[in-house]
């Protein structure tokens, strides 16, 4: 289908500085949990960006040299010619497709702890590292000087491995942004005090890198609008003041803001366009072009932004991991089929954890080197079959949806009157809305598959499953929570669970409530203990949250919430009780155990909530498993419940697996054999 003539704005090419970006769409710097140890699953993802029409593509933070190191989160290094060879497969990937490559060049200063490189950390003053309790030491005009000189060697570099953008990056509080901020830099030399003083650094790296590499490469800023002594508000002026001593300098403004938590907010406290209500000016302080991110899936408000005159450059990190084809499909006319990120972050968490990327909605990114999966192609299957697929959760659908693109003739059914599993009733928890993005994509999908066929409210038994005549069967049908109390802590079931007061998550999901004091016990540890929590809360209701581990929903700080979901329960009145354990129901009471001392105690309890794990139903697997007529495998929560991202992973792999396992390649540096 041809593109809408009123997207075309989106597609005009922009001068920026020496190079021209072909369009408006803009894959900002993001991590990725490759970096410098997976430079092919590196280039071949960020190629798959440009392919699918991301004009401009950008590496994540990469450090300039071994004195800012930030692992175990793997960050890309510009540090020699090695990686120069590593970062050109990068940028040659991405020319191929017309687009423009860029490097976020980086130094964390205080916060890189340098657990890797040993070099002792540095920044404007002596302050705790990032990721260990040591300390960095305060710099000296030789250190200033030495990190003047290895960041024009970085952008040189980088100019050589063929990258058309070059970022000076002071923002997200590395070492430019700590010389900016007025209370870390107390300095009393020419790089501390004054607003002018504490800018001298940032100052002296745009004209260093634009007269090193300026020629070739568009020098571009990362900065943040609002002031990071008063985050969301620049209440002196001095923000818009630094903008301004600064316009002339760099080629392009990429903006963002200091709280973290909200420019890569999760879709359960920030939604799309979170940033706008800073952007409004910026263009007039720098006359420059600009670019901005706000988890951006819908066409019609980054048409809004880029005609209205805010944005020249619509940013995006996430909408780009869910979709690397977003672009391609605007320009196609095809933007139902946009695959629309939830805002779940669990991308995020995989750098954070120090693991190659991954995606809820995309079950290829990461993949497309080592299994060499394509996020739009698959390859049509030489023999085509009947597969029935049943459950029609995220493993059963994303399933569906794959082998019906491979010319399968497949069956979905599903017991509920609702394709979508687990995410009917978690997208209804609060906060939680979009997370029903992951069925919308794939029912909407496949209902333009003539050759998948949907069957609503059809519960399958193993007698029925072999009366379909299939001859591959996948059994899709997911799990419910445990009430017995099965977990982490508990490795068998608690006799005393077993009480009409337990309900499980499965039950609260689906209406059912206790009454008096109720009690959520989560020894899991991600969001589904805090948002029924919140749940129960917000109807009134008496709610405490206990946990094992120390903080609420502990697990999420790798998604980037933890802070937000435990600000969320004690605003909404939920009693907080860690590091304790609920070890026995009593009449009347919950008994709680701490999990250092073993110390005993009696709370309230009306109602009981154990969010401890999960029983797969498997049952229909089981009945079906010695089956010799076809073959059967289980899938997705069925075989382990994890994470939906998990079972749409699973889901898509089988698919493409049905007729033989892949071979997966290994990212990793081999020793060369002297022959
Ligand atoms: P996953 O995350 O692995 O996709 P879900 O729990 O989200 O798992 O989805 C499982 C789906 O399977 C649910 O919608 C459920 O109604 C359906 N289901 C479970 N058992 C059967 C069955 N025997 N026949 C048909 N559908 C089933
Ligand atoms: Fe969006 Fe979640 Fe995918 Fe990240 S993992 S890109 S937040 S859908």
């Amino acid at each position: 289908m041809p593109r809408d003539p009123r997207f075309d704005p989106l597609f005009a090419p922009l001068k920026i500085g020496p190079v021209t970006a072909p369009n408006r769409f803009y894959q900002v710097p993001h991590c990725t949990g490759m970096g410098f140890a997976m430079p092919e699953t590196l280039a071949a993802m960020r190629a798959m960006k440009a392919e699918g029409g991301w004009g401009v593509v950008c590496t994540e933070y990469c450090s300039i040299d071994a004195s800012a190191d930030d692992l175990p989160s793997p960050y890309a290094t510009l540090w020699d010619q090695g990686d120069v060879r590593n970062m050109a497969r990068m940028t040659e990937g991405v020319h191929k497709h017309g687009s423009l490559a860029g490097v976020e060049l980086w130094h964390g200063g205080f916060r890189s702890s340098n657990l890797l490189s040993r070099a002792t950390p540095m920044g404007p003053v002596s302050q705790m590292a990032g990721k260990a309790p040591v300390q960095s030491r305060r710099m000296d005009l030789a250190d200033i000087r030495d990190y003047r000189r290895a960041h024009k060697a970085a952008a040189l570099r980088a100019r050589e491995a063929g990258f058309d953008i070059v970022y000076v990056y002071a923002s997200h509080g590395y070492l430019i942004a700590q010389f900016l901020n007025r209370d870390i830099n107390r300095r009393d030399d020419g790089y501390g005090g004054s607003l002018e003083n504490r800018a001298r650094i940032l100052r002296e790296l745009l004209e260093e890198t634009k007269e090193a590499i300026g020629d070739r490469c568009a020098v571009a800023v990362r900065i943040e609008l609002d002031d990071e002594v008063s985050p969301g508000s620049d209440p002196t002026g001095e923000k818009r003041a630094l903008f301004e001593m600064i316009r002339d300098l760099p080629d392009l403004f990429d903006v963002t803001i200091s709280d973290y938590g909200q420019e890569m907010g999760v879709s359960r406290f920030h939604g799309q366009g979170s940033l706008e209500p800073f952007l409004k000016d910026v263009r007039q302080w720098v006359g420059k072009p600009v670019v901005s991110v706000g988890r951006y899936t819908s066409p019609e408000a980054m048409l809004a932004l880029v005609k209205s005159g805010t944005l020249d450059l619509i940013g995006s990190a996430r909408p780009s991991i869910a979709d690397p084809f977003l672009p391609r499909k605007i320009a196609e006319g095809r933007s139902d089929d946009i695959r629309e990120c939830i805002g779940c972050n669990i991308c995020y968490a995989s750098d954070i954890q120090g693991v190659p990327l991954r995606c809820t909605q995309n079950p290829t990114m990461g993949e497309e080197w080592r299994r060499d999966w394509h996020p739009e192609i698959v390859t049509k299957a030489a023999k085509t079959a009947k597969v029935l697929v049943v459950g029609a959760g995220p493993a059963g659908l994303e399933a569906a949806l794959t082998l019906g693109r491979q010319g399968h003739e497949v069956m979905l059914t599903e017991a509920a009157r609702e394709l979508g599993g687990r995410v009917i009733t978690e997208a209804k928890l609060p906060g939680l809305r979009e997370w029903i993005r992951v069925r919308d994509y794939r029912a909407h999908q496949i209902g333009k598959l003539d050759n998948v066929s949907v069957y609503l409210e059809s519960h399958m038994s193993a007698e029925d499953v072999r009366a379909i005549g299939a001859a591959h069967v996948l059994v899709a049908t997911g799990s419910h929570w445990r009430k017995n109390g099965l977990g982490r802590t508990h490795l068998a079931p608690v006799e005393s669970f077993a009480d009409p007061r337990t309900l499980s998550a499965n039950e609260i999901m689906a209406g059912k409530r206790p009454e008096g004091p109720i009690v959520i016990f989560d020894d899991e540890g991600y969001m589904m203990a805090s948002a029924l929590a919140e749940l129960l809360a917000k109807e009134g209701r008496d709610v405490t949250y206990v946990a094992t581990a120390g903080l609420v929903s502990a697990w999420s700080f790798y998604t980037n919430e933890q802070h937000l979901v435990q600000a969320r329960l004690i605003d909404s009145g939920v009693k907080i009780i860690v590091s304790q354990t609920v070890a026995a129901l009593r009449p009347g009471s919950a008994l709680l155990k701490c999990v250092f001392t073993g110390s005993a105690r009696e709370i309230p309890c009306g109602g009981f909530v154990p969010v401890t794990s999960r029983e797969p139903d498997d049952q229909l697997w089981r009945d079906l498993s010695e089956e010799t007529g076809f073959s059967v495998q289980r899938i997705g929560d069925c075989k382990a419940p994890a994470f939906i991202a998990t079972a749409v992973h699973d889901g898509h792999r089988a698919a493409r697996e049905l007729l033989g396992v892949e071979s997966v390649k290994r990212d990793r540096v081999l020793v060369e054999v002297a022959r």
